[in-house]
């Protein structure tokens, strides 16, 4: 049976920082093909993809991501506590997920699924490449740090694009700059840009 903390820091050795995340993703899909699950790489960009991983489908996914914030810093377990860029955020999860889902499938549950994305530190774009996966899930188990309390729904997000005119400036000096003041209005509330006019 696979140590969850062996695992845990065996991919903590490796540097998945996001945009680079290609060994970690090598390591978890070869991991998963030696233990009988159907792997499906998912390109997201060039050298770059999700694992999926399933069996019979029909019951719940354990997702998480394997990138990490940049610089890496190496493993060392302390004690009983495992240190590490990507300990908590998210390869211990990663790791959690795999031994489960696999003492799971030993066990005989054939439903269960893996989804381990890329790039959720910037800009998300292994989740959103993920949406345009065949869905053969019920439910789907979100790993992220939450103090291990269950958390039934996120915040989400809404971007949005704003365009001006004039001459840019790092935030740093912005009396170099030279832009018209923008508005924008979210949910009734008005938001303006920095006015710097010369
Ligand atoms: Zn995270």
């Amino acid at each position: 049976m696979t140590d969850v903390v062996a695992l845990a820091a065996e991919l903590l050795t490796i540097d998945s920082s996001t945009g680079a995340e290609s060994a970690a993703v090598d390591f978890v899909s070869k991991w998963l093909v030696a233990r009988g699950w159907n792997v499906t790489l998912q390109e997201v960009s060039r050298g770059r993809a999700n694992v999926w991983a399933f069996r019979s489908g029909g019951g719940v996914t354990l997702s998480t991501h394997l990138d990490t914030v940049p610089p890496y810093i190496a493993p060392k377990l302390e004690g009983n506590k495992l240190y590490g860029r990507g300990a908590c955020d998210a390869k211990g999860i990663a790791a959690a997920m795999m031994v489960a889902a696999e003492r799971l499938a030993n066990a005989g549950e054939q439903r269960v699924d893996l989804l381990f994305v890329v790039g959720e530190e910037k800009g998300s774009d292994g989740a959103r490449a993920a949406n345009r996966l065949a869905s053969t899930s019920r439910f789907l188990v979100n790993g992220e740090p939450t103090e291990s309390k269950l958390a039934s729904g996120a915040k989400g997000s809404l971007r949005v694009t704003v365009r001006t005119t004039g001459r840019a400036a790092h935030s740093a000096y912005p009396h170099l700059g030279n832009f018209f003041e923008s508005c924008w209005i979210v949910n009734g509330e008005s938001f303006g840009a920095h006015k710097n006019s010369r």
